[in-house]
């Protein structure tokens, strides 16, 4: 039976949520991320607690739950749930990590992240967009995050360097100054390909001697917007 995380029933639920978010979030965990094989207990546990409904526009917080991308204005969408999960558990997040995200949009991979590091910088190119999502983790307290607006593409020289970076939207090769900005030893998750088309979700290690790349999962991001 589904419970509805943690308290007792008969029980007063937490005045914060309605318990219908709890109840369809605890089936999204079961039925989108365990379903499909992913295990790690931190980041199941993570998905099981960030209130993705908070990161959508008021007209989808019925949605928020669903197994897909949602719209967020501005032509972006926040991230179908299990692809938020995939890529959170394949960069290995370290309570004591520094973590770098291009492409803020709603501020749910950051929040979600957030929870198992100790710094996630953040960067959004579309100014209202990166304000909203800095608005809504500050208001949902999660606090570790910065937001900047800007062009991702030359990463954040200043934060630098980081352990691991976390790409969420698509360029069509690797920029070097997000390479330039890991640690050795870190690990990058970026979706590559073409604007139109599918593209491949790769996980990058850098070591001594160069980067060791691996393709994990087909994707269709939105582009990296090249402002540059
Ligand atoms: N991580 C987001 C999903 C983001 S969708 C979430 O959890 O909701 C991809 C985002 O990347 C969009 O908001 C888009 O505006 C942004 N983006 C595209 N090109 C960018 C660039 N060059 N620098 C920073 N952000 C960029």
């Amino acid at each position: 039976m589904l419970t509805s995380g943690g308290f007792e029933p008969g029980s007063t639920p937490p005045p914060v949520e309605d318990a219908v978010f709890i109840v369809a979030r605890a089936r999204m965990v079961r039925d989108q991320i365990v379903a499909r094989g992913l295990t790690d207990p931190r980041v199941l546990s993570v998905m099981g607690r960030v209130p993705r409904q908070e990161f959508v526009p008021k007209n989808q917080r019925y949605a928020s739950y669903e197994d897909g991308p949602l719209p967020i204005g501005h032509g972006q969408t926040i991230s179908q749930p299990y692809i938020v999960a995939f890529m959170t558990a394949a960069l290995d997040p370290q309570p004591k990590d520094r973590v770098l995200e291009i492409g803020t949009g709603s501020g749910y991979q950051a929040a979600v992240i957030s929870e198992l590091v100790a710094a996630v910088y953040s960067i959004e190119i579309v100014e209202p967009l990166a304000r909203r999502a800095e608005a809504d983790l500050k208001r949902l307290g999660y606090d570790k995050v910065k937001v900047r607006a800007g062009d991702g593409y030359r990463g954040w020289p200043e934060a630098a360097p980081f352990d691991a970076i976390i790409v969420t939207c698509a360029p069509e090769k690797v920029p070097k100054a997000l390479v330039d900005q890991l640690k050795v030893g870190g690990r990058m998750i970026v979706p590559v390909g073409p604007q139109h088309g599918v593209q491949e979700l790769y996980l990058l290690r850098k070591l001594e001697g160069g980067l060791q790349t691996q393709a994990v999962l087909p994707v269709r991001f939105v582009p990296m917007v090249m402002a540059h």
